[in-house]
């Protein structure tokens, strides 16, 4: 996740910063090459004028008495307008055309014999105005350029800058998307493999990368720190393992010592005798804590055996109730089954799936006063089998926690609470995950605890 979003913000950064540039570049290129054109497009009419002048100057001489229109349309050129003032009387072909935005500093400058140029905005279009003087017969010339045909050339080159930009933070923003897949590979590779290891799988190390390689060095000192990870979980494992089965010997020594009191308990008196019913409980709880213990280690160290069948799920979960009440005690509780999952198998281990059982009736029973239902629901692939109880429930923050192990809840802390080792929930997990399945402890519709497990079902592609 956190990857992709910085591999977002890589490709983010290439095109934003492509589009910044290319926009910078694209504004200077218009920006001067609008200036170049328009310079030269000046240049172009301001020459064209003084023509347009010589003739008028020549018109007027040689012909003083020629009507003001024609000499106006003698050195009229076809994309710009004249005016003349000639004796102070102003004369143009189009008595519409705005001599009056003429700016008086041109008039006035012009009028003194001097040629004046400007370039003015008149409703967004681009004029060039050229006065030229002729004195020898009391004339003054004024061109109104339009530079609209350049206007036109400008909008092309903005297209054409605007799509190079385009197509320039396009290549940008692919070239973002390239490094940061190159750049971001490697991390991909660590979080997936560190992802892997979390998830169980020991055996997996980093590949090897090419020596020297930028990533050479964190490939390393990674496998090299699972590597030792694992063998200090192994080491702890074999600890744990090796303690349980050291102690099993001399507990069933004090097990053993215990019953043969047990069998002369008439013979002690009352305070022996309470001495021994404490001491044989606690040999219990203790005996239930190293076999809990060794089959932990057992199953960390994968030593664990499966025999797996194809049961029918509902015929297992029926007898396996019925066998643990058996052993238990107490009222079978009701099977409730979704009549979809009639024929739906599920492939377990017979001795697993009863000490699933067995471990959460046993639960129930201590903390709950027994299993209200057990539940048997479809859920496409998967059947869902629910252990139900009506007791104190189980708090949301707890929820999270039950599986781990040596957890004690709430509900372990009353008195009268018959005491447990604070592992059956671990290996209960331990089992549902060996048979590819899932548990979470939830609420049941009764108020109580609620020990959800997911089985897939046969006959389905996992
Ligand atoms: P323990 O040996 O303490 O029973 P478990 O691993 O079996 O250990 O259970 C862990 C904790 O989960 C218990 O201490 C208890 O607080 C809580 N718990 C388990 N089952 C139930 C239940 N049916 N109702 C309420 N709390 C429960």
């Amino acid at each position: 996740m956190r990857s992709r979003s910085l591999r977002l913000r890589l490709i983010l950064i290439f095109g934003l910063g492509t589009l910044l540039l290319s926009s910078l570049l694209g504004t200077l290129t218009f920006f001067g090459v609008r200036d170049v054109l328009i310079t030269q497009q000046q240049q172009t009419d301001l020459q064209q004028s003084y023509v347009n002048a010589a003739l008028i100057r020549n018109t007027l001489y040689t012909a003083p008495l020629t009507l003001a229109n024609e000499v106006v349309s003698i050195g009229q050129s076809a994309n710009s307008t004249l005016l003349l003032n000639i004796h102070g009387q102003w004369q143009t072909i189009n008595p519409a055309t705005p001599f009056i935005d003429i700016s008086a500093a041109a008039m006035r400058a012009t009028a003194k014999g001097h040629v004046t140029t400007e370039t003015r905005m008149v409703q967004s279009d681009l004029d060039y105005v050229v006065g030229i003087p002729i004195p020898a017969v009391q004339t003054q010339v004024f061109e109104v350029w339009q530079l609209d045909g350049l206007e036109h050339n400008m909008r092309v080159l903005l297209l054409i800058i605007g799509s190079a930009a385009l197509f320039t933070t396009i290549l940008g923003a692919s070239g973002g998307v390239w490094v940061s897949r190159r750049t971001l590979r490697p991390l991909v590779v660590v979080s997936d493999t560190a992802a892997r290891i979390a998830g169980g799988d020991f055996a997996t190390r980093l590949p090897t990368t090419h020596a020297g390689s930028e990533v050479e060095q964190l490939t390393e000192s990674f496998n090299a720190m699972v590597d030792q990870l694992v063998t200090k979980l192994e080491r702890d494992a074999r600890f744990a393992s090796d303690v349980s089965h050291e102690l099993r010997s001399p507990l069933t020594a004090l097990a053993m010592s215990a019953s043969i009191l047990e069998q002369h308990r008439g013979e002690l008196d009352p305070a022996a005798q309470e001495s021994l019913t404490l001491l044989s409980a606690e040999i219990l709880v203790f005996q239930g804590l190293i076999e809990d213990l060794i089959e932990l280690s057992r199953s960390d160290a994968g030593a664990n055996s499966l025999t797996l069948e194809v049961i029918s799920i509902v015929e297992l979960t029926r007898q396996a109730v019925r066998s643990v009440t058996r052993r238990m005690g107490g009222d079978e509780p009701l099977v409730e089954v979704d009549p979809e999952l009639e024929d739906a198998r599920v492939l377990v281990d017979r001795r697993r799936f009863e000490r699933i059982i067995a471990n959460l009736m046993d639960n129930a029973r201590r903390y709950a006063g027994g299993v209200v239902a057990v539940r048997l629901v479809s859920r496409g692939t998967h059947v869902q089998l629910n252990v139900d109880d009506a007791g104190p429930g189980i708090s949301e923050v707890e929820q999270e926690h039950v599986f781990e192990r040596f957890f004690r809840g709430r509900a372990a802390h009353d008195r009268s609470v018959v005491r447990g080792t604070g592992l059956g929930l671990a290996l209960v997990r331990e089992h549902v995950k060996s048979l590819d399945g899932e548990i979470r402890a939830t609420e049941s519709p009764e108020g109580g605890a609620r020990f959800q497990i997911d089985l897939p079902l046969v006959g389905f592609p996992s």
